[in-house]
């Protein structure tokens, strides 16, 4: 269906089309002016009227009116949003600013309430997230001069359909990782001081992430913790993550080299236990390999693993998400990390199974066709159940554009398990000092915004461009 939303003048579009695109995810949703010729002639199956009336206060203006045509496309519809008119990325800086400003549970819930009009479902979440963030990271000193470190591998051992991450497959790239990592080694380089005193700098916390790090050879990582030791001194690092994930790239002999390097939380991530959904999202792994890397993990002594996991992937629903977490129960993994599929324009889900078809990628599109994407308020409810009854507590929740079911991805850990860095990305306490293919750099500016650059995402890109001046990124 063609929705399209005609506003009085042109403002507050970007809040109007998340709302309006929440209600109708399926949808295609234009948000335009009335008076707007062009746009006034297109043709479309639904029109919905907004006015705006004059306003002082720019922030009272925009909730009041999310209110009011949430009130009516409630209506229009019959479906309530979990988060209510809130369409942004960290519903959960609401009650941090609040706890900050001595408000009580109650006086946070009654605003959350009232004013965005979110589920008590969703406030209490929101509510415990900002309280055990704020216990976490209470105590660490932050500022300009703290920083946290990460690294990105852009290579995984197969593409999964929904992945939007800067990374290549292993088969066609891997040949490139040498010099991908000399390039690394030398952005390092670039923008590396050493301490006045001659000392390295030592970061809060220290994260590899990707793609897939594992998908690099033993020595290959070796080389890689290496180098990073000789500019930054990672053993003085509060906490020192590896994103291993795709438990088809895991070998002892990695998680040895991760050890000896002082590497003391990883992820085994299997996103599902079902081997037909794996099949279908392209991993090209079993359940039975995420069961063998994870022995592995905890063979070779590794004490903090996290799982990923994924609702809404294609086919599943809350029979085949309640295995999964079966089998994370008996795994008891020390963090789970719960996802909502969040199909994004640029995966290979949207870009269309077809053109995989075509390309020989992939061999029967009619196992794609008909399937459903479906993640719902008890699936997800049931997957936040079992992380509480493995003793974890929820430390922090993000959203994403068009995500199934309007919900979030939460992660939980057991107390003092927590991944440091995970609260850092989204918080504007420190500077993210960030290197690699797609890396997103963030700087405290004193007293201002922080100031974001973004590093060429494609591989090649960033190979060809490593030495010219990375572009800003609004
Ligand atoms: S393992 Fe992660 S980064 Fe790699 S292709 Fe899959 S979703 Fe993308």
């Amino acid at each position: 269906m063609r929705v399209g939303v005609r506003v009085g003048k042109e403002d507050f579009f970007y809040d109007i089309h998340s709302l309006v695109r929440a209600f109708y995810p399926d949808d295609e949703v234009s948000v335009y002016a009335a008076g707007d010729a062009e746009k006034e002639a297109l043709p479309r199956d639904l029109v919905i009227e907004v006015s705006i009336p004059p306003y002082s206060s720019r922030k009272a203006a925009k909730d009041s009116l999310k209110r009011e045509l949430y009130g009516r496309l409630r209506a229009m519809t019959g479906k309530n949003l979990p988060w209510g008119t809130l369409s942004g990325i960290r519903p959960t800086k609401i009650p941090s600013g609040l706890l900050r400003e001595g408000k009580t549970r109650e006086e946070i819930a009654a605003y959350m309430s009232g004013n965005y009009l979110a589920s008590p479902e969703k406030i209490e979440l929101a509510i415990r997230v900002a309280e055990n963030e704020r216990r976490i990271l209470s105590g660490i000193p932050f500022g300009p001069e703290t920083f946290s470190l990460y690294l990105h591998v852009p290579f995984c051992p197969s593409i999964c359909l929904y992945c939007t991450f800067s990374t290549s497959p292993m088969d066609r790239y891997g040949g490139l990782a040498d010099a991908y990592l000399e390039a690394l080694f030398r952005e390092m380089d670039r923008e590396t001081e050493m301490l006045p005193d001659g000392r390295r700098p030592i970061p809060t916390s220290f994260y590899i992430g990707g793609g897939t790090p594992t998908a690099l050879s033993a020595s290959q990582l070796d080389r890689l913790l290496a180098e990073t030791e000789k500019r930054y001194d990672l053993a003085a690092a509060r906490e020192r993550t590896v994103e291993a994930g795709r438990p088809d790239s895991i070998t002892r002999e990695k998680l040895r080299v991760l050890k000896s390097h002082g590497i003391d939380r990883i992820s085994v991530n299997p996103q599902t236990m079902n081997q037909k959904t794996l099949d279908l999202i392209g991993r090209r792994h079993t359940a039975e390999d995420t069961l063998k890397a994870y022995g592995l993990a905890r063979e070779e002594g590794f004490r903090n693993i996290n799982m990923d996991i994924i609702l809404g992937l294609p086919g599943e629903d809350i029979g085949e998400v309640s295995e999964t977490l079966e089998a994370i129960r008996k795994l008891k993994p020390d963090s789970l990390t719960v996802h909502s599929l969040a199909v994004k324009r640029a995966s290979r889900l949207t870009r269309t199974l077809k053109e995989e078809l075509s390309a020989g990628s992939i061999q029967d599109y009619s196992s794609y066709e008909g399937l459903s994407f479906h993640n719902s308020g008890p699936i997800i409810r049931m997957a936040y159940e079992t992380a509480m009854e493995l003793g974890m507590e929820p430390y922090y929740l993000y959203r994403q554009k068009n995500m199934k079911g309007g919900l979030e991805n939460t992660g939980f850990a057991l107390p003092g398990k927590e991944c440091l860095y995970n609260i850092l990305i989204m918080e504007e306490l420190e500077e993210i000092r960030a290197f690699g293919a797609g890396a997103s750099k963030k700087k405290l500016e004193p007293g201002g915004k922080p100031a974001r650059k973004i590093n060429p995402k494609d591989l090649k890109t960033y190979l060809e461009r490593q030495d010219e001046p990375i572009q800003p990124c609004n």
